[in-house]
């Protein structure tokens, strides 16, 4: 009989896929389900950066890569931390991978043992715990407050460090609430790292393109060069250029952590995939004024479902700075019953009843550790936008 290891044991599927999965199930079925529930910006890749994984293909670039990525994407990568971030990093220090994600699980894999702690802020992206629980170690989340952005507080970090953190984990702008760490914030939290050089700091910047309204993008190792000895910096190409499914992300940061996430990589996967690094390549390198045309995109997406949520009577949304999410409360609807017959208890039956009886895929606060909220992803058309808060502020006139 199957026995699953005690590692895969203590972690769940994505609720995010999981809920994505049943839009998709219910809108076979003939339901009309509006998906707001994906972290996935709804743009095309862009055509030279296709051009190039072909032109990588046809030049025969399809054999195993290099472990730690082809040397001119380490290149452009260590430029573009220079370019765009002032970090020195010399390409010896940088690692691609297959997908931000992969970043982040070898960066755990290679420093983590059972017990270790890592501090880990609400609300959070559903990966991290789930990833940390993989190896053994320990997710210490702490809440933050809507009133503070959903900032983590220096006096937040203080009390949850101990002698076991390992690490502290930041993702700004944020996947779920979009908020956004100004170089001051980062400097304040490295103020308490100062005291504790046992915790290094994972700075998960995936969506630094994604900003608005003027707010500068800050990452700790810039924000504190004292911090740099002990700072993972890592990105990718997924949301910034419209490239989720050629999974690459990467990394930079001290020679024996990247030499550690290379030795796991080496042994799991070998590298990201040679097509797939060109057309990186090419991202990083070549014309970036999309990258300014999708930032202004989202940003007029994310006014648009904040004023016409903050509409909907008892709705309470703030505006995030940053991400394509925004993370409105709906404390206000618990209590209530839709037309349906189902009493909401939670943001899960809050966002259940608003996919089955509203035709609108979200996901619950709880599944990115805390509630009651609910992420709505705004990487849609503005017609899909304009018809998902229609309808749910439907949703929610209809309760009773
Ligand atoms: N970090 C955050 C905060 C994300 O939202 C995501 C993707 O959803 C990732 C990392 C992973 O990125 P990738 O798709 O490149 O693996």
């Amino acid at each position: 009989t199957f026995r699953k290891s005690a590692a895969l044991s203590r972690i769940q599927p994505a609720a995010t896929i999981a809920i994505t999965q049943k839009a998709r199930d219910l809108r076979a079925e003939g339901h009309d389900i509006i998906s707001l529930s994906i972290g996935e910006p709804d743009f095309d890749t862009p055509d030279h950066v296709k051009a190039a994984a072909a032109e990588a293909m046809a030049r025969g670039e399809t054999k195993y890569p290099p472990i730690n990525g082809i040397p001119e994407l380490r290149r452009a990568i260590a430029d573009k931390f220079a370019r765009e971030n002032g970090l020195d990093y010399a390409p010896s220090q940088t690692i691609v991978s297959t997908g931000g994600k992969q970043v982040i699980a070898n960066a755990l894999l290679a420093t983590l043992d059972a017990g270790d702690e890592v501090v880990i802020p609400a609300p959070y992206w559903v990966s991290y715990t789930q990833m940390v629980e993989m190896t053994g170690a320990v997710p210490v989340v702490v809440q933050t407050e809507a009133e503070d952005g959903f900032l983590l507080t220096p006096a937040a970090l203080e009390a949850a460090i101990t002698p076991k953190t390992r690490w502290l984990i930041l993702n700004s702008p944020s996947n779920p609430t979009g908020a956004v760490y100004s170089a001051d914030d980062l400097r304040a939290l490295a103020g308490v790292l100062e005291r504790h050089p046992n915790v290094w700091v994972l700075s998960d910047d995936m969506y630094e393109h994604l900003i608005y309204g003027g707010t500068p993008f800050a990452t700790m190792a810039a924000a504190t060069p004292a911090m740099k000895d002990r700072t993972l910096t890592m990105n990718g190409v997924s949301k910034a250029y419209a490239m989720t499914g050629w999974r690459i992300g990467y990394a930079a940061g001290p020679q024996p952590l990247i030499d550690a996430m290379a030795l796991a990589q080496g042994q799991v996967t070998s590298g990201a995939a040679q097509p797939s690094q060109w057309a990186a390549l090419a991202a990083l390198t070549g014309p970036q004024d999309a990258l300014e045309l999708q930032r202004a995109a989202f940003e007029q997406r994310r006014d648009l479902v904040v004023a016409r949520l903050n509409a909907i009577p008892g709705m309470d949304c703030p505006t995030p700075p940053g991400a394509f999410y925004v993370f409105p409360s709906c404390a206000a609807f618990l209590g209530r019953t839709t037309p349906g017959g189902k009493r909401l208890e939670t943001d899960e039956d809050f966002c259940m009843a608003l996919m089955e009886e509203g035709g609108v895929a979200t996901v619950h606060g709880a599944a990115f550790g805390q509630s009651p909220f609910f992420r709505v992803s705004y990487a849609a058309s503005e017609a899909e936008l304009t018809e998902a808060t229609g309808r749910i502020a439907a949703f929610c006139a209809a309760l009773t």
